[in-house]
């Protein structure tokens, strides 16, 4: 199974992704993972996408491109989910190119489709749990853990992302809409889209995306 999921940030994404990808024993490709840990290697990468990161901005096309070829070529056999990528026209050219050059065929793109106000909500109150294996999500008003400041799956601290507040998630938003919202139109146009609403609870959001999938 070779899948993409869509949102804007505060979808639930991460939290859906880590479902499909059990479900479905495919590897979990998050840009956004990918990058949070080149920074906190310090590696070169990681130090030319902070800059942008840090200010919600999104990383230039052509790092991403360079970067995700050998990602996916890693997990063409297994299967793979990729989250947060393609995030513009440009990057959606890109990758499309690249599947048809390595004959790769994507099996289909979903789009978890929220509202605006409920976004920034649910953003400024996440808080996600930092052992990068488990990565559990919470809100701190609607969803907080059992005890303050620990995962209730594996134990280990919960954090804010520094990119989760206010003035970012503008920036966040006001990206996706100008950049993104238009490679969802991509994959509309190209027939690969399915689409469910995030608006739910995570069960039923969980319930409507792996029915989609079981469609494909
Ligand atoms: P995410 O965890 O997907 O929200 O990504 C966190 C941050 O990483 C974004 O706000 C961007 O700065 C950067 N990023 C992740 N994926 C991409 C991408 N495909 N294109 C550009 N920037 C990205």
């Amino acid at each position: 199974m070779k899948l993409m999921i869509m949102g804007p940030p505060g979808a639930g994404k991460g939290t859906q992704a880590k479902h499909l990808v059990e479900e479905f024993g495919i590897a979990h490709l998050s840009t956004g993972d990918i990058l949070r840990s080149e920074v906190a290697n310090g590696t070169e990468l990681g130090e030319t996408a902070k800059s942008y990161m840090d200010k919600g901005a999104l990383v230039p096309d052509d790092v991403m491109n360079a970067m995700i070829g050998e990602h996916v070529l890693k997990h063409r056999s297994d299967g793979f989910l990729l989250d947060g990528y393609p995030r513009t026209l440009d990057q959606a050219s890109c990758i499309d190119g690249f599947f048809s050059d390595k004959e790769i065929r994507l099996d289909g793109v979903l789009n978890i489709k929220v509202d605006d106000g409920l976004l920034v909500d649910r953003i400024v109150n996440r808080i996600s749990c930092g052992n990068k294996g488990c990565g559990a999500v919470y809100n701190s008003k609607s969803r907080p853990p059992a005890k303050e400041g620990v995962c209730d799956e594996c134990g280990a601290a919960l954090k804010s992302r520094s990119d989760d507040d206010a003035e970012k998630l503008k920036t966040r938003l006001e990206n996706y809409r100008e950049k993104t919202e238009p490679v969802v139109g991509h994959y509309r146009s190209k027939g690969l889209l399915h689409e469910v609403s995030g608006e739910g609870a995570i069960d039923a959001v969980w319930e409507a995306l792996r029915a989609e999938v079981q469609k494909f």
